[in-house]
């Protein structure tokens, strides 16, 4: 699509074709209410649901600590010296989020969140139209995020999940695991799939 011709300069892991599959459930789902994504990282992804919202007049509420994952830190695979912060000895991709939100002019209808997923979720009471999971891969972080904000999505609402490897050569297991859980919950059903991003639709 044209308006995200400009995002491959965007650094971030959201391949185009899954973007624009988030941009086109954001766009029916904010017509319901606001959206939530946790991960952002640089914006990439944020931007693909942000301009979404725009269009609705809607919101994005975008949690991330914008210290990075574990393969983010440096000596992992997916470091980038460019966002390492020397002060505190960890990436820090906050000043380049803002960047990115602020070029695609979607300062106003993304709020981002810099802070912890669950605790965040502890005392929300906002329902949501979708929620985008794309947080730390881990067992811990990925099950936190569904087990604490799945209840949060409006009936009808959409779960999008990021990194979703049914063959487990292609990638890690967590993702997988909490897509199992959430159509064996009878709560979704599975709805599209464009590579590594599963769209479920809320049914209960
Ligand atoms: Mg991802």
């Amino acid at each position: 699509m044209k308006q995200f011709s400009n995002l491959k300069s965007i650094k971030g892991f959201m391949d185009p074709d899954e973007g624009e599959c988030l941009y086109r459930f954001s766009l029916e789902a904010s017509k319901k209410g606001p959206i939530l994504e946790i991960g952002s990282y640089c914006g990439k992804s944020t931007i693909y649901i942000g301009t979404a919202c725009k269009e609705n007049n809607s919101l994005l509420y975008a949690i991330d600590h914008h210290t990075g994952s574990e393969e983010n830190q440096i000596g992992w695979e997916y470091h980038d010296e460019e966002l390492f912060d020397s002060e505190t000895g960890k990436i820090n991709t906050f000043p380049e989020f803002r960047k990115n939100i602020r070029s695609f002019d979607l300062e106003k209808f993304v709020i981002p969140i810099v802070s912890d997923s669950v605790l965040v979720a502890k005392y929300w009471t906002i329902n949501l139209s979708m929620v985008f999971i794309d947080g730390g891969h881990s067992e811990e972080a990925a099950f936190n995020d569904f087990d604490n904000w799945n209840d949060k999505i409006i009936n009808n609402g959409f779960l999008a999940i990021h990194d979703v490897f049914p063959n487990p050569d292609d990638g890690g297991r967590p993702p997988y695991e909490i897509f199992l859980k959430a159509i064996n919950s009878g709560k979704f059903k599975e709805y599209e799939t464009v590579k590594s991003l599963k769209i479920l639709k809320k049914i209960l």
